[in-house]
């Protein structure tokens, strides 16, 4: 028997977008704002397994048309190479991984992933590819294995507990009193920064994608647990096409290509000796954070930030 309209099958349908929203790595109150802008374009088809090339083709972007963030944007990057963006806060990093997300679509221009424009590829099937870990990841009141089993719904428990064992995660869950049973606070609480950063790495690792995004994920974390941060991320992007931001230069030395951004524009290119080599901005800026972190071992966020 069919009635018109079911409520309990639109909010279990709504509850579906949401975890999808989570998988995706986004915040789920941001879906809600983007839903509007953002959909599936007419004969959008479900994207095969990507390889995980990326191409920004004369991509430009405003969040209001009166104002451009991105300018004509320009770069090929391989399966599985490591990307590092940098350059002063307000440049345009985050939203330049926002357009791969198609969290907006650019204004001008195209961004393909295997040589595809993402707007030919189902919007589902797009972000189901790409994980991302940002600074503050969001967990949410739930048991740390639903919230690691938001990356992949029906994840098994051996998935989960291996998911957690590369994010360096599984030894401090089983200390915990109720182990993967425990229930996360929504904010701080249980767990310290870094462990937050760990389950959110263990929710990326679960899904093993092809392109994974990391905005800032280790701001705000002290040495010990940067350290342990950085050592599951590293697992994390190993084989997948890595898109970081990063504030840390020295974090960023051994990526197999660096992009200084700066309002909106990619000034400089190339791996870290090239760009020393170049003695521009990138080369200023590393001197700067390297004198600032041999005064002072805090310091490198403030020199970055002023
Ligand atoms: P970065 O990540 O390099 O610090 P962002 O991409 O976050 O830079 O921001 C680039 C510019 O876009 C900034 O001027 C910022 O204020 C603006 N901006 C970022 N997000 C939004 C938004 N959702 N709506 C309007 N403007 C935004
Ligand atoms: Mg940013």
């Amino acid at each position: 028997l069919k009635t018109a309209f079911d409520p309990m099958r639109q909010i279990s349908k709504q509850i579906g977008q949401i975890a999808k929203a989570i998988a995706s790595g986004e915040r789920a109150i941001d879906i809600l704002d983007y839903e509007p802008h953002v959909r599936d374009f007419p004969g959008a088809t479900k994207a095969h397994p990507f390889y995980g090339s990326v191409s920004f083709q004369d991509v430009s972007f405003g969040y209001d048309p009166n104002r451009q963030i991105l300018k004509q944007v320009n770069f090929a990057v391989e399966p599985g190479q490591q990307i590092a963006l940098v350059g002063p806060s307000g440049s345009g990093k985050s939203t330049l991984a926002s357009l791969l997300l198609r969290l907006y679509d650019p204004t001008d221009g195209g961004i393909l992933i295997d040589g595809r424009d993402i707007r030919s590829y189902k919007l589902d099937s797009l972000r189901q590819q790409i994980s991302v870990v940002m600074q503050d990841s969001v967990l949410f009141a739930v048991s740390i294995r639903e919230n690691i089993t938001y990356g992949r719904l029906g994840a098994t428990d051996a998935e989960v507990e291996h998911a957690a064992r590369l994010a360096n995660a599984h030894d401090f869950i089983m200390d915990l009193p109720q182990g993967y049973d425990t229930v996360v606070s929504e904010r701080g609480g249980t767990l310290s920064g870094g462990q937050r950063q760990r389950i959110a790495i263990a929710r990326a690792a679960i899904r093993h994608s092809p392109i994974v995004i990391l905005d800032e994920p280790t701001t705000g974390l002290d040495g010990a647990s940067e350290h342990a941060v950085n050592e599951a991320l590293n697992r994390l992007t190993q084989g997948s096409t890595t898109f970081l931001i990063s504030h840390n230069l020295r974090a960023v030395e051994r990526f197999d290509l660096i992009f200084y951004i700066e309002k909106g524009e990619i000034l400089e290119r190339g791996t870290h000796p090239e760009l020393m080599a170049q003695a521009g901005r990138y080369a200023q800026l590393y001197r700067l954070q390297n004198d600032a972190n041999n005064l002072d071992p805090q310091g490198i966020e403030h020199v970055l930030e002023a």
